[in-house]
């Protein structure tokens, strides 16, 4: 009974609205002053439960604006991780808390000199390391708006999420930045960056849906050569707007910073390793793989870890979507074959893409939630059609902007734009592990081709449905139902013996075809 009690409290922690953080940075380190006030909502008379780690000294907690004195002696109580304030309120109400601290922080909020050894500070979040330079409980289902207050001495730069609102000056050769995003994003995303930075404004893009204003920062060392990588950037606003739905926000800036990932999705504003900058490796499809990730990641947030692949999975088949829209098809199908590739050759292979068994999220960063999180979707899209797929996309949007989902959510929406429901395809490519593996013998008789289909994959795979599997023959593409382990089709009306059955030759099943007639 205790037990569960514990379970179900730990289920309900408060409703994060907003966080309006102040950071003070030492002018020649990455020790920090913070005040971060966070308006909740509660669910319940439990305290407010942030993370803050030991790092971090907390100074005070204000509660409404006022120390917490009317609660005798508990003011808040601070454990290793956690900072704990209570209060007198009830469910459903809100409570602003303010809390103080300063620190070095061990991670999360990342100093040091850059490429050039001038001192950058940048945020790297993902996926729960925020906690490391702010409070707060740090889990991706718990969206907020964000506003951050930085102060830096004259000649750096701030960049923060959402609209640069004003930079105030103080008399002792220091500014104030003031940033502010009004619309909820996951904490993971919630970043600034500070340092000597260039901002090279992008015209607007995507205005026949919604104006974007664009902008790349990088170290002034490196601005040309981010004005010419980032020259289609405008061009992938504009692409997947008109994909998906309108851009989630006002504006995006590209950042090269300190990231510990090739790129981070930040909510308006992705930062990319500096590395890649250095070494002038900045490719196109990471730049759409992030540009993507605006819309499936940062609007639509997957509530839990363990669907990452709502996030990446989506982004990467995004990013190859817009490959296939500037280079053609034929470089969309080697990208997939890329994929699929990778899939066949990684040990994430042997478990589902929906993994709640992993405990470690880095580990998530793996073939099943990238690679084939987008044969998820390619496969989809075969199943039922571009506009049945496109449509359903751009209503999974429409209707999850702004908030979190569990895939459950994508495929409700995806079964009712088919009209069918396609529970059983969710299932068996995200719960089951592995990949179909395909013996295929055909003979012709009496201007009939029998086929037989044998799914050869190991028994804890188990059993795929390939419907509408396409067959070339020769010349003709016929479409055959695989829904057993062993099955046999008739197929009518093929005059003569075919020199060549091919399976699956347009790409559109995540599957090996082991063997045709024998021959590997
Ligand atoms: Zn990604």
């Amino acid at each position: 009974m205790l037990s569960l009690l514990l379970l179900l409290q730990a289920q309900l922690p408060h409703d994060a609205l907003h966080y309006d953080i102040t950071l003070i940075p030492s002018d020649t380190g990455t020790h920090v002053l913070g005040e971060v006030q966070t308006t909740w909502r509660l669910r319940s008379t439990s305290p407010v439960r942030m993370k803050l780690d030991s790092s971090m000294r907390v100074i005070r907690v204000l509660v409404d604006g006022k120390p917490n004195t009317r609660l005798s002696r508990t003011m808040y109580a601070r454990s290793e991780t956690e900072v704990d304030v209570p209060h007198q309120k009830r469910a459903g109400d809100s409570i602003s808390t303010r809390v103080r601290y300063r620190g070095l922080p061990r991670d999360g909020l990342v100093g040091g000199g850059n490429s050039y050894g001038e001192r950058t500070i940048f945020a790297d979040n993902w996926p729960d390391r925020a906690h490391f330079w702010f409070p707060t409980p740090d889990i991706p289902g718990d969206k907020a708006t964000v506003s951050f207050h930085v102060q830096v001495p004259v000649g750096q730069q701030v960049i923060a999420n959402g609209a640069l609102e004003k930079i105030d000056t103080l008399p002792y050769r220091h500014t104030v930045w003031h940033y502010s995003l009004n619309t909820p994003v996951p904490v993971y995303t919630m970043v600034v960056g500070i340092g000597r930075l260039a901002r090279t404004p992008l015209p607007n893009a995507a205005c026949a849906v919604k104006c974007v204003s664009l902008s790349l920062w990088s170290y002034p060392q490196d601005s040309a050569y981010a004005v010419e990588s980032f020259r289609r950037a405008g061009e992938m606003v504009q692409y997947f707007s008109r994909l998906l739905g309108p851009f989630p926000f006002a504006s995006l800036a590209h950042v090269e910073s300190s990231t510990r990932y090739g790129g981070m999705e930040n909510a308006t504003a992705i930062f990319y390793d500096q590395k890649l900058y250095r070494e002038r490796k900045l490719g196109e499809a990471l730049i759409a793989h992030e540009t993507a990730h605006q819309w499936f990641g940062d609007a639509v947030t997957a509530r839990e870890w363990s669907h990452l692949w709502l996030s990446e999975g989506f982004a990467t088949y995004l990013a190859t979507l817009w490959i296939g829209h500037t280079a053609g098809d034929s470089a969309l199908r080697t990208r997939m074959g890329t994929a699929a590739e990778k899939i066949f050759g990684s040990a994430a292979t042997e478990r589902p893409v929906i993994d709640t068994a992993t405990s470690k999220l880095t580990e998530l960063l793996n073939s099943n939630s990238y690679q084939k999180g987008a044969w998820v979707l390619h496969q989809l899209r075969g199943i039922v059609g571009d506009s049945v797929f496109f449509g359903g996309l751009r209503r999974y949007y429409s209707t999850y902007r702004d908030s979190t989902t569990l895939t459950a959510d994508f495929a409700r929406i995806m079964s009712e734009a088919a009209g069918r429901d396609l529970d059983w395809y969710f299932a068996q490519a995200l719960t089951q592990p592995g990949y179909p593996v395909l013996d295929v013998r055909w003979k012709h008789e009496n201007k009939q081709l029998i086929v037989e289909v044998a799914q050869s994959q190991k028994a804890e795979w188990g059993t795929y449905r390939i419907p509408g599997l396409e067959l070339q023959i020769d010349g003709k593409m016929v479409r055959i139902d695989v829904d057993g382990r062993n099955v046999r089709t008739v197929i009518d009306g093929i005059s003569r013996r075919p020199k060549k059955v091919v399976v699956d030759p347009n790409g559109w099943w995540l599957l090996k075809t082991r063997s045709v007639n024998g021959e590997r």
